[in-house]
């Protein structure tokens, strides 16, 4: 076979030539050309949330492609973008009044980053900074590499990006340090925006913190008028038990990211919420103070019709009863673990759990990650942990047995590995 000309993301081709070739795929499960079938705990780049090919979004997604496939969003609107539009406003935190599409996390979130430094501009305020958290991550574009951590994966292109005023991450029990930075810096008058991923740093290594500490990094930053964005790529649509993250803590971001489970997983779409300041800041005669952002795709009616049945799913199924489900087998097999040498700070927040392989060297590059990868997927389940942090973010419709299946896989792997 000749090799492909593929060049896949985040892969060190040197290190992994073979791809496997993927044909199918149903519920919690990827089957490989050869036939073998893989437990999806990634949920595909934790995209995939009631489960593949989750029969309601096809349907919808086969319908809309029978009516309209594509339509340019200037000018014109269609009734799956005003579908998923109406239907967000009802669920996300109160307050947030505007929804603008475009296709991917990391451009929902270089929208909120242009919506905050518009706003500002527009209402004639000098406010340029922006404020992130430690190993926070919130996509691979410029804007969005300026706002996350640092490190390996951006030092290449470390003289594009800007400066980020970095707010140490809360550390459970131990937030003060946090709260002290960010009070301090939002002091100063010059901040526009704060950004944060709620609840869960995930990228980052799975670093949980709770609804409390997220509640009061909410507070200072409304104190001082510093806008609050929530990205909530990673944790909308139930990943975190509730339907937003931001929900647990009983805030509303001035600005909400919304991408990965807005289909289900099915098809990429994104959205960016704002308030009616902000877009009030932008409303006027003068076309100068216009948002200018637009991607060819933005609203593709087949992405939107997705997303309005993954909305009608959420009104209609106990999607939260699943997710409890879920969360509780997580809990079960994870407490299997607490007294097993091999693992080390084990956490769970909602439908993910994550620990560390105890004695091992930390980081991304760790080489653990890879040879654990490897032996898990001989064994039918697809992980692929952060360096030496492993965690498990299956689909909603994941059962106890399967999640024990890989449980089970794990650990056999871990063994080889460790041996
Ligand atoms: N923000 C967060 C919190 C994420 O976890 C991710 C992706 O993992 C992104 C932004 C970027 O999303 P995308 O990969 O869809 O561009």
């Amino acid at each position: 076979m000749t090799a492909s000309p593929i060049w896949h993301p985040f892969t060190q081709h040197a290190l992994e030539p073979d791809m496997r070739r993927i044909r199918a795929a149903e519920g919690a499960w990827l089957e490989a050309d050869d036939g073998q079938r893989i437990f999806d705990g990634v949920s595909s780049w934790w995209v995939i949330t009631h489960g593949h090919r989750y029969p309601k979004i096809i349907a919808s997604m086969r319908e809309q492609a029978e009516a309209l496939d594509q339509v340019i969003f200037a000018g014109f609107t269609h009734a799956p973008a005003e579908a998923v539009a109406a239907g967000l406003l009802k669920i996300v935190p109160p307050g947030l009044s505007h929804v603008f599409f475009s296709d991917s996390g990391s451009t929902s979130v270089e929208v909120a980053l242009k919506m905050a430094l518009g706003y500002w501009k527009n209402i004639g305020a000098k406010r340029t900074r922006i404020l992130a958290l430690e190993h926070g991550y919130h996509g691979d574009t410029i804007g969005t590499m300026s706002a996350g951590a640092r490190g390996v994966f951006n030092a290449a292109y470390e003289p594009l990006l800007f400066e980020v005023g970095r707010i140490p991450y809360p550390k459970p029990h131990h937030a003060q340090p946090t709260f002290d930075a960010l009070e301090i810096a939002c002091r100063k008058g010059d901040v526009a925006a704060f950004i944060c991923e709620p609840l869960v740093l995930g990228a980052g290594g799975m670093l949980f913190y709770d609804a409390d500490t997220l509640k009061e990094m909410h507070r200072i930053c409304k104190a001082h008028d510093v806008l609050f964005i929530a990205d909530e790529v990673m944790t909308c649509f139930g990943r975190t038990g509730t339907v937003f993250a931001c929900e647990q803590a009983g805030i509303s971001p001035d600005i909400l990211c919304v991408a990965k489970g807005l289909t289900g997983g099915s098809i990429p779409l994104a959205v960016t919420l704002s308030t009616t300041a902000i877009y009030d800041a932008h409303l006027s005669k003068d076309r100068s103070r216009t948002f200018f952002h637009s991607s060819s795709y933005t609203a593709n009616p087949i992405a939107c019709a997705a997303a309005a049945a993954n909305l009608e799913i959420w009104r209609t199924e106990p999607v939260l009863e699943r997710i409890l489900a879920l969360s509780q087998n997580q809990a079960l097999c994870l407490n299997e673990l607490q007294t097993d040498p091999r693992f080390a700070s084990l956490r769970q927040l909602g439908t993910i759990s994550a620990f560390e392989l105890a004695d091992l060297q930390p980081g991304y590059l760790a080489d653990v990650a890879l040879k654990l990868r490897a032996r898990l997927l001989e064994r039918g389940v697809l992980l692929r942990p952060l360096g030496s942090t492993v965690y498990i973010m299956p689909p909603y419709c994941t059962t106890k047995d399967e999640l024990r299946f890989v449980y089970n896989a794990l650990s056999e792997a871990v063994d080889e590995v460790l041996a």
